[in-house]
Parts: C-alpha cells; sequence; structure tokens
C-alpha cells in the first residue's frame, strides 16, 4: 500500500505548530512540516524529486517562497506528467503565488482559500483539515480522500467563476433584448435563429451570424457538429386555472420558477437551450440528440416539477403539469419551422391524450418522408 505524506510548506509555522502537534499521532499519513529555512538549504528539492504517486503537497505563502521560484516552477512542470501529485496552496494576493496560471494549469493544484490576512488563512485551513481528519478513516485511501474533498472545494471555485461569467452574458444579452425578463430564458426570436443556426450546423454549412457575436460566443458548444437533433416544445397545463384561482402574479412567478428549473443542474446538459416561446409554452434545443434520448430529460423535467409545491397569496398550496412534445430534426427540414410544427403537433396529442405527459412525433406519426411536409 502506497504511504501518504503530507508536506507542509511554511514560514508561519507557529501558526499552524499547535494544529500538527495535535494530529500528528492520529493522522493515518506522516505529517512533514518543511519551513523556508530547510527550503533555502535545498530540502525543498529534494523534497520534490522524491515526490511519488499520492503523496500529497500543500504549500503556503511566505515571503520566503520567492527564493525557491525556480524549483518550484521546474517542479509544477514535471506535475503535468505525473497526474497524481497533488498540489495544494493557500494563496496571498502578492508575490509569488500570483503565477497563478502555472499552478491553476496543473489539474491536481488547488487554491483553497485567498486571503491576505495570515490568520485567516490559518484557521480556514485549520478548519478544513479538521473536519477531513475526523471524517477520514485508516482503511481508506486517504489520499484519494483528499482529493476529492479538494475536488469539491475546486469545484465550488470554478462553479463561482462560471456563475460569474453566465450573469455577466445575461446582462448583456438582456440589454440586446434577447433574454426574456420573466423567465431569464432565451426569447422566441433567438429561439429561431438558433434552430436555424443547428440546423445549418448539420448541413455544414456557415450561416452567418456575425452580427450577432454574443450568440456566436455563448453559444459555441452548438458548433459541435452532430448530424440529429430534437427540440421539445412544452405548455404548462390549464395554465389558465392558476392565473384565474390565484392571480397573474403567482402566475408569473410559476413561470419564473419553470424557467430556473430549466436551467437548474442536472435536468438539462450544458449544451441544452430553452427559450420561452410565448406565454406559458417553452421550447428547449437539444442538439446532437435523438427522440429517444429526448425522452430522458422530458421525464427528468416532469418529476422535478412533480416533486415542487407551488403557494398562492395566502400560501395556499398547489402543483402544476406540463405537456411536452418532442420532434427530431429530419433532413427533409426546409426550415427550422418545420421540426417546431411536428413538436406542436405532437404537444396537441399530449394535451388531447390526458395532458400531463410527453409525445413523441415520430412515435406517433412516424418518420417524415423526404421532402414530405409535416401534419398538423
Ligand atoms: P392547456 O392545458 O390546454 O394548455 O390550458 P391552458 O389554460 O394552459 O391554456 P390557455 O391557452 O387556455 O391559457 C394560457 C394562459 O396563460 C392564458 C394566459 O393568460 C396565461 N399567460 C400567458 N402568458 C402569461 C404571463 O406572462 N403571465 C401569466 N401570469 N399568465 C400568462
Ligand atoms: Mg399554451
Ligand atoms: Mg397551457
Amino acid at each position: 500500500m502506497d504511504f501518504n505524506i503530507l508536506y507542509f510548506f511554511t514560514d508561519k509555522i507557529k501558526i499552524y505548530k499547535d494544529f500538527f502537534q495535535s494530529v500528528k499521532d492520529k493522522a493515518p499519513f506522516k505529517v512533514e512540516i518543511v519551513t523556508s529555512k530547510s527550503f533555502l538549504g535545498g530540502k525543498f528539492s529534494d523534497v520534490l524529486k522524491k515526490a511519488r504517486n499520492y503523496d500529497f503537497f500543500i504549500a503556503v505563502y511566505a515571503k520566503h517562497f520567492l527564493e525557491i521560484e525556480t524549483d518550484v516552477k521546474n517542479y509544477l512542470k514535471n506535475l503535468e506528467i505525473n497526474p497524481f501529485i497533488n498540489f495544494l496552496y493557500l494563496y496571498k494576493d502578492a508575490g509569488f503565488f500570483k503565477e497563478k496560471s502555472v499552478i491553476n494549469g496543473h489539474k491536481n493544484s488547488f487554491l483553497l482559500y485567498k486571503s491576505d490576512n495570515d490568520e485567516a488563512r490559518a484557521i480556514s485551513f485549520v478548519l478544513y483539515m479538521i473536519n477531513l481528519f475526523s471524517k477520514s478513516i485508516s482503511t481508506f485511501r486517504l489520499s484519494d480522500y483528499i482529493y476529492h474533498s479538494f475536488k469539491t472545494v475546486v469545484y465550488s471555485e470554478i462553479l463561482q467563476k462560471k456563475k460569474k461569467e453566465i450573469e455577466r452574458l445575461n446582462e448583456e444579452l438582456k440589454r440586446k433584448n434577447m433574454i426574456d425578463d420573466l423567465t431569464n430564458l432565451y426569447n422566441r426570436s433567438v429561439i429561431f435563429k438558433l434552430l436555424e443556426r443547428q440546423k445549418e450546423l448539420i448541413l455544414d454549412e456557415k450561416i452567418d451570424l456575425t452580427d450577432n457575436d454574443i450568440i456566436n460566443s455563448s453559444l459555441s458548444s452548438l458548433t459541435a457538429l452532430g448530424d440529429h437533433f430534437s427540440i421539445m416544445m412544452i405548455d404548462i397545463d390549464h395554465f389558465k386555472d392558476v392565473n384565474d384561482t390565484y392571480g397573474h402574479l403567482v402566475g408569473d412567478a410559476v413561470l419564473k420558477t419553470l424557467g430556473a428549473l430549466f436551467q437548474k443542474e442536472g435536468i438539462l446538459r450544458d449544451q441544452d437551450i430553452a427559450g420561452r416561446f410565448g406565454g406559458e409554452e417553452f421550447i428547449i434545443i437539444l442538439p446532437k440528440t435523438s427522440v429517444d434520448n429526448a425522452y430522458e430529460p422530458a421525464q427528468r423535467l416532469m418529476h422535478e416539477l412533480s416533486e415542487l409545491n407551488f403557494s398562492g397569496a395566502n400560501g395556499e398550496k398547489f402543483k402544476i403539469t406540463l405537456s411536452i412534445g418532442i420532434s427530431e430534426y429530419h433532413q427533409s427540414d426546409k426550415t427550422g419551422e418545420d421540426i417546431i410544427i411536428r413538436a406542436d403537433n405532437a404537444l396537441y396529442w399530449a394535451k388531447e391524450h390526458g395532458r400531463n405527459q410527453i409525445a413523441i412525433y415520430e412515435r406517433i406519426h412516424g418518420k417524415p418522408k423526404k421532402r414530405g411536409k409535416a401534419t398538423r
């Protein structure tokens, strides 16, 4: 079994000493504290040379680290060829670790906590490690455990960044009148453009959307070519009753919640595109997806919605259901509208057959014939 070592690089030894003294015997791996003095004595590069898979490094920023910059940079280069060595660092907004591109470029190097306050960083770190130790058990591969735990930290960082980027983009899109205010989804005209674009991508032809850089950049995922795509047309069942019973504002809140549900992680894929088609109707474009594969996210949506409770102004609880029509792009489609007509057709079938269900056009009517028009 591999032996895990935690190398702890710091020149703030006093801050961390008590903590490591207390965990030294309990920790199911060896703790080595390396101070800046030992770095300067050449120990740092020795340690790096000896590093094996599943060893775990933690570096804490300190001004003396500047003096070992070359060593560390060389080491980080080696990390690229050894994905099993982990490098974690606490970041201070100055000096050596500002070279974030080098460190972040490696998938196993993680930024744990950013502060220019030594004490604050130490507390955050110690709390984190205590949590880690208390959870870990010796039979468990600790390195994996640490790796996965830190991954969570890292992912939340990435998510934060992604979220900010999406918020920025949304503001831009709203400014350009492309996002529906209430539901925060693409509006109808954007959806038509995107459908057209999706179709052209499949035909492997270029479409000139350069007048709209935002569409191009935010939806670069669409450039992933596939030979098919599907769409879902979604309509809220008996939505008029919601307005009539609870009022228009509650109706608006329902639409808003639904918009958020389409954007909730784990419901649709990143590359899927949700739009408000109008009123209480929505459309979702599913690139590289056959009708059969589109059934699954549609089911997920219905299931997720069935778990939600909506409330009226006086706290009355109610639920809503959806009818969904699905169709797949067909080579004979002349415009993006052809697929919409088919999905709409399936949607009406679902309505007629009792609502709260998913209908697939191709299962009801078969595949459209070459050059044939969809029937309504
Ligand atoms: P069905 O199951 O057949 O779809 O019945 P329905 O009541 O959902 O369909 P209908 O087309 O009769 O009614 C749609 C309702 O959606 C009527 C309209 O007032 C309401 N609606 C459309 N846009 C909005 C909106 O932005 N906010 C609110 N609160 N209601 C809206
Ligand atoms: Mg409707
Ligand atoms: Mg409706």
